[in-house]
């Protein structure tokens, strides 16, 4: 019994890798034609600041429609797309699309807020990234008070010489700078008193067990205080249920991300939320 167990085991095993290392040679050359063959979607998740129930902002968020595998999740290429280079490709794409998208929702006199851009460490690292993006803003002629990048703590502790330059530069431009997932990065504070941060987004794993995990009450509580002892803006993400917005907003983190509101959505559903909201 015991040995054909193992040998199923084993069997299953070498049908995973063979179909991981299928995945791997075509993945790449099925990324690199991704951007060509508009298979890839931006989807937008709508901030909300509680107190009043208005939209503040939109995340853009990558989607690709795979035509044989549907639909992938970030989580599945984008780390992929950073070890080979292509997400600096991927992420321009992003920011000209969603861009383009907020500036005709702004022309229709819809209220959408701040738009966020997630940047992945490689295309800050990449030195005509800054020069990039002012292009880019004149282009589409969105204005830069309109526009934030989101950024990790993983990041920023990585790479703190160049990154610094080029913040202060996206700064520079007007644009501002919102530290993602904040809290799980491991990292010393002092980079918030170095670095030209405007806004703290609390990640969802600080979130999911609010209100009765005591760490996670205690842990968001100091976030909080920290937001506001050094002036920076705060969001919470990954808020699903009224207790978690409730208990956030009773706190003092009134701008919430997440299912409760509304899961990321594809232009006309996002567009109708808008409408809604307005
Ligand atoms: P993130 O920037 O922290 O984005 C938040 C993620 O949490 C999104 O996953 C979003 O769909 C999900 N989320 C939002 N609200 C809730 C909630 O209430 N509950 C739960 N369980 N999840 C929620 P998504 O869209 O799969 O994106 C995953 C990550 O992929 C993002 O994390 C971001 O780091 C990265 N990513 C997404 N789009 C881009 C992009 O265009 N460029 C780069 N470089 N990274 C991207
Ligand atoms: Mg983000
Ligand atoms: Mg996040
Ligand atoms: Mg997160």
């Amino acid at each position: 019994e015991a040995k054909s167990n193992g040998k199923n085991r084993y069997q299953f095993y070498d049908k995973k890798m063979t179909e991981l290392a299928f995945e791997r040679t075509t993945l790449e050359s099925n990324l690199r034609k991704a951007i060509q063959n508009e298979e890839f979607e931006v989807y937008f998740q709508p901030k909300i600041d509680a107190r009043v129930d208005k939209v503040i902002g939109l995340e853009a968020l990558i989607r690709w429609n795979h035509p044989e595998l549907g639909l992938i999740p970030p989580v599945k290429f984008i780390p992929f797309a950073e070890n080979i280079g292509l997400i600096i490709e991927i992420d321009r794409w992003m920011m000209r699309e969603a861009a383009a998208q907020v500036l005709l929702w702004k022309k229709e006199n819809i209220v959408c807020g701040k738009l966020s851009i997630n940047v992945s460490a490689k295309q800050l690292e990449d030195d005509n990234y800054v020069e990039f993006l002012s292009q880019k803003i004149n282009d589409i002629g969105i204005d830069p008070k309109d526009l934030e990048i989101e950024i990790t703590e993983g990041l920023i502790m990585k790479h703190s010489l160049h990154v610094t330059s080029t913040l202060n530069a996206i700064r520079e431009l007007g644009i501002s700078i919102s530290v993602d997932d904040f809290g799980t990065g491991y990292s010393s504070l002092s980079y918030l008193k170095r670095l030209p941060i405007d806004k703290l987004k609390i990640d969802r794993s600080f979130v999911k067990d609010l209100p009765h995990d005591k760490d996670d009450i205690a842990i968001v509580k100091t976030i909080i205080a920290l937001a506001n002892n050094l002036s920076l803006e705060l969001i919470a993400e990954g808020v699903e249920t009224k207790e978690q917005r409730d208990f956030l907003l009773s706190e003092g983190c009134h701008n919430i991300q997440g299912y409760f509101y509304s899961k990321p959505l594809k232009v006309n559903e996002c567009r109708e939320f808008l409408l809604n909201y307005m």
